[in-house]
């Protein structure tokens, strides 16, 4: 079975990979490879998500191509009736579960909906929490400690004084299991995650094509937090071609794991892992300046003790210079 581990298991899916070219002629719409409204039906059954779940457990070391036979799926499932329980794995067999000799198996995709479903996504909204972190309010005449508010599934950074710094949809496993500090350092780490997957040119929503561009012309995110903002300011954008998502970032969160920069932060014994924007200065709205348009250059200085880095971005986002300059 080793063979078939991973991505080569869904050749036995039944999901016909052809599908698309096919029933062009036809009612393509209704295929089950084309619809995702018949996995979300299929699924709407207490035994069948049972089903998956179990299967699902199989594959979790390693994702090996690992299966149950029907007795033992239906032993552990704990359905007395074997017609009954046939039914329901005859349904989710060639959409969600290949048969292979007389074992049983997830389909790659199956494992997605499933992880989805065990962080609590689609339970409930999850217990509200709140609490005080150790980051202090970035405005100079403010003395307030930031706080994490966890609610509808959504994580917010925010002076009790201002308004949110930064905010992230979490699911409830995470809230549930971490501390506010630590939810900051989880934010930030999908944040960037984020960031990093936009600039490769993937959608983090979607995972379709996405286009960077950097100085945003008309950029909307300076009015929607802070409308005073200087019009100079400086920002890159995101924009999916598929779901059509789109975001702006300062220039200086494109360069938070750059290794000049990671270098330059531990010279000064300041690790940046999980360092929230709001903590990091060259993250800040004003931070980066525009030098030419042609081609673009956009320069962000990262100031540390007596010291700076200076990097330069394209009008991608690429790096393509770097200066270190200590007194
Ligand atoms: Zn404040
Ligand atoms: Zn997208």
């Amino acid at each position: 079975m080793a063979e078939r581990s991973g991505s080569a298991g869904t050749d036995s899916s039944g999901v016909r990979s052809d599908s698309g070219s096919e029933d062009l002629t036809g009612d393509s719409r209704s295929t089950d490879g084309a619809d995702p409204t018949a996995v979300f039906d299929l699924l709407a059954d207490e035994t069948r998500l049972a089903i998956v779940r179990e299967l699902a457990v199989e594959r979790y070391a390693n994702w090996q191509w690992s299966g149950k036979t029907f007795a033992e799926l239906r032993r552990a499932v704990g359905v007395a009736d074997a017609g009954n329980f046939s039914y329901h794995l005859e349904k989710l067999t060639g959409r969600l579960v290949a048969k292979d000799g007389d074992e049983y198996y997830l389909l790659n995709h199956g494992l997605q909906i499933v992880g989805a479903v065990e962080s609590g996504r689609y339970s409930d909204t999850g217990e509200v929490v709140r609490g005080e972190t150790s980051y202090d309010c970035p405005y100079p005449d403010c003395q307030r400690a930031l706080e994490g508010v966890y609610e509808d599934q959504y994580f917010r950074l925010r002076c009790p004084d201002h308004h949110r710094f930064a905010a992230t949809i979490l699911p409830p496993i995470v809230a549930a299991e971490h501390s506010p500090d630590e939810l900051v350092e989880i934010t930030t780490l999908d944040t960037r995650q984020d960031i990093q997957r936009a600039r490769a040119g993937v959608c983090p929503n979607c995972w379709g094509p996405t286009d960077a561009t950097l100085p945003v012309e008309e950029p909307t995110m300076p009015s929607q937090i802070e409308a005073d903002l200087p019009e100079d300011t400086v920002l890159a954008a995101f924009d999916c071609r598929q779901c059509g998502l789109s975001f702006e970032v300062p220039p200086g969160a494109c360069v938070v794991d750059h290794p000049a920069v990671v270098a330059f932060y531990e010279d000064h014994g300041e690790p940046l892992r999980g360092r929230p924007h709001i903590d990091l200065p060259f993250c800040g709205l004003a931070s980066a300046a525009l030098e030419s348009t042609g081609p673009v250059r956009v320069r962000i200085d990262v100031p540390l003790d007596d010291d700076c880095l200076s990097l330069w971005l394209d009008s991608e986002t690429n790096v393509v210079e770097y200066e270190r300059e200590c007194e």
